[in-house]
């Protein structure tokens, strides 16, 4: 139960929705502990409305990127990301006019995009001036709900890979431009730094850590305007890209919800959250496996342990634990699917809690049927004990009440003395029976003589068949003996006798016959009382059952007489077999192995 729970919520963490729930869940927590201030490593000169209507419009890209050069040229950027498509060729004025500005500038990325079919790189006159190559510019190729907590740090298409436009600015803003290296754990920039980026099902993802206050932008209109506003870029990583809403490429959403952002911006954040080294690393399977195991176990322990309100309390105490995973594995820099923790409580919950439910049930229904076994069990041997104490009171009661004839005063000594006999060996097998059924007892193994026992049987029945005036017939005695014990199987043989009797109209006949056949005996009794149908014949050895007919009959009876008989002969290693029909009487036959 406990490992179906497990994998079902660790499964149901892939599906779209646990990914949903994750996301969502990860920008509340997000939004609850922001990441704070520190000081920008980056600033964005923007192409806005305002430089558009500078330059006139659009076409005017290049010119307003030369320019936007010409002006860095004169303060140090620690190096500059270039967020413009230079892929196709344009008016060859402005395209050498660009070169140039491109020529004089020492340190610049470009960027690449992936068309669906191919790259779509700068040309090459430009290209070959970007010292720090070309980095993609992708945002998120995943995106499912238009909300940028990601960035793909590389991308390999078309047998080709590129670095993000924000790790190549990086690079370049370091002393000496390092080479990037990468392991599948991470990402090293020459032996200084190292990226914990791993690889997870073939991409290598970065948690954005968006700074609190934005980046600083400055438009390139009023950069134009007042030239000494360069000196904002000064030891910064510039991104130049376009802002104006209705150009711009890209429009993201960060988790911190509101308006929508640039992706130039989106690419300065990227960049951040490198050069501030505060990386949100994505636990791996292990730990996330181990807090699941771990609410899992402690759920179900807690259900096996106690009930009722201690159970509910600490399982509650269990779910807010499991609330508040992801955020203490985010304090400390972890990313940790909500959903796994969530799902594994809540269904370890309905599990365990389930599982208790059923299994309480069915002790107390058991303990239950247990019970009510135990008060048939007394009324049985209450009422099977009336007869005899009756006989033995009512004529003790006369011997001492009245002075009777010697003659009939032996008699009934001697009837007392039998009467009592069988009140004790009444008792003796209904102890003995509720003791082989609980298997506490092991049943006597001894030979004994078929016949004899089926003649004992018969002389106390006679009794009651004359006062019925039933006739019973017995057939001739056979050589053939049983192994077991004796008193069980007279309990049995004499139970189906007075059924037969107790069952039966007067001046009806029984017959009690003992045969051998095949290595087996068996014993019949058989009458011409009410019978049963078939589906009656079914339950009669079942405990407590009695039929409407014998109910109707006037009979006193438990219903437990057969369900004995039934279990001896099991024990005796025999089968019980039964023929019947309505108002035509019964035939049960016992069927034992025979002693060898
Ligand atoms: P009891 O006789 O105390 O009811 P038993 O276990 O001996 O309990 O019998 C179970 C039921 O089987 C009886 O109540 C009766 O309905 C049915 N039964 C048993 N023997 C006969 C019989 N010879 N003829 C008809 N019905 C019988």
């Amino acid at each position: 139960m406990l490992a179906v729970c497990l994998a079902v919520a660790l499964f149901s963490a892939l599906t779209p929705v646990g990914t949903r729930i994750n996301n969502s869940a990860y920008d509340v927590i997000y939004q609850l502990y922001p990441p704070g201030d520190w000081s920008p490593h980056s600033a964005i000169l923007a192409i806005d409305e305002a430089t558009y209507k500078k330059f006139g419009g659009q076409r005017q890209l290049r010119p307003m990127l030369a320019d936007a050069l010409r002006v860095l040229q004169k303060v140090h950027p620690k190096s500059i990301a270039i967020d413009i498509t230079l892929g196709d060729p344009s008016d060859e004025k402005d395209d050498a006019q660009l070169e140039a500005a491109m020529r004089d500038t020492p340190n610049f990325v470009l960027p690449c995009q992936f068309l669906g079919d191919r790259w779509e790189l700068p040309l090459d006159r430009f290209a070959k001036y970007a010292v720090g190559r070309v980095g993609h510019v992708h945002v998120d190729p995943t995106q499912t709900d238009g909300i940028s907590r990601t960035i793909p740090i590389e991308m390999i298409r078309a047998h080709q890979d590129f670095w993000a436009l924000s790790l190549e600015a990086f690079r370049l803003s370091l002393p000496g431009a390092p080479e990037i290296l990468q392991s599948p754990e991470d990402v090293s920039i020459g032996k200084v730094v190292t990226l914990p980026i791993g690889r997870y099902e073939g991409v290598r993802t970065l948690r954005i850590r968006y700074r609190d206050k934005g980046i600083p932008t400055v438009s390139l209109a009023a950069l134009v305007d007042h030239p000494e506003r360069a000196k904002e870029f000064d030891g910064k990583v510039v991104f130049i890209g376009v802002t104006a809403i209705d150009a711009r490429r890209d429009q993201v959403m960060t988790p911190y919800g509101g308006s929508h952002i640039s992706g130039i911006e989106l690419h300065a954040q990227a960049l951040e959250t490198l050069a501030e080294g505060r990386f949100i690393v994505n636990a791996t399977e292990l730990p996330v496996l181990g807090v699941c195991v771990l609410i899992a176990v402690t759920m179900f322990g807690i259900f096996a342990m106690f009930s009722g309100w201690a159970a509910y309390v600490a399982s509650g105490a269990v779910l807010v634990f499991a609330h508040i995973v992801p955020i203490l594995f985010y304090k400390s820099d972890l990313y940790f699917p909500y959903f796994a923790a969530l799902a594994t409580a809540w269904l370890s919950l309905v599990g365990a809690a389930g599982y208790e439910y059923f299994v309480v049930r069915r002790q107390l229904a058991t303990s239950q049927s247990e019970r009510d076994r135990y008060q048939q069990a007394i009324h049985f041997v209450a009422h099977e004990m009336r007869t005899p104490l009756s006989s033995i009171q009512g004529q003790s009661e006369m011997m001492g009440r009245f002075a009777l004839p010697e003659e009939k005063r032996k008699q009934m000594v001697e009837s007392i003395n039998s009467e009592s006999k069988r009140l004790a060996r009444l008792i003796q097998t209904f102890l003995d029976v509720e003791r082989l059924s609980d298997g506490q007892m092991q049943m006597k193994r001894e030979p004994f003589d078929t016949s004899a026992v089926v003649e004992a049987c018969a002389k106390r029945v006679r009794p009651l068949a004359d006062r019925k005036k039933i006739q019973l017939h017995l057939s001739d005695p056979i050589e053939s003996s049983l192994n077991g014990d004796r008193e069980l199987m007279e309990y049995a043989i004499y139970n189906l006798m007075t059924n037969a009797v107790k069952y039966s109209p007067s001046d009806t006949q029984v017959w009690v016959t003992a045969c051998q056949q095949n290595g087996h005996v068996k014993v019949s009794v058989k009458d011409q009382g009410i019978g049963m149908d078939e589906q009656e014949q079914k339950k009669v050895f079942q405990k407590f059952y009695r039929t409407k007919r014998a109910e109707n009959s006037g009979e006193a009876g438990t219903g437990i007489g057969l369900s004995i008989v039934d279990q001896i002969v099991t024990h005796h290693g025999g089968k019980m077999e039964l023929t019947s029909a309505p108002g035509q009487g019964s035939c049960f036959t016992i069927i034992l192995p025979v002693n060898r």
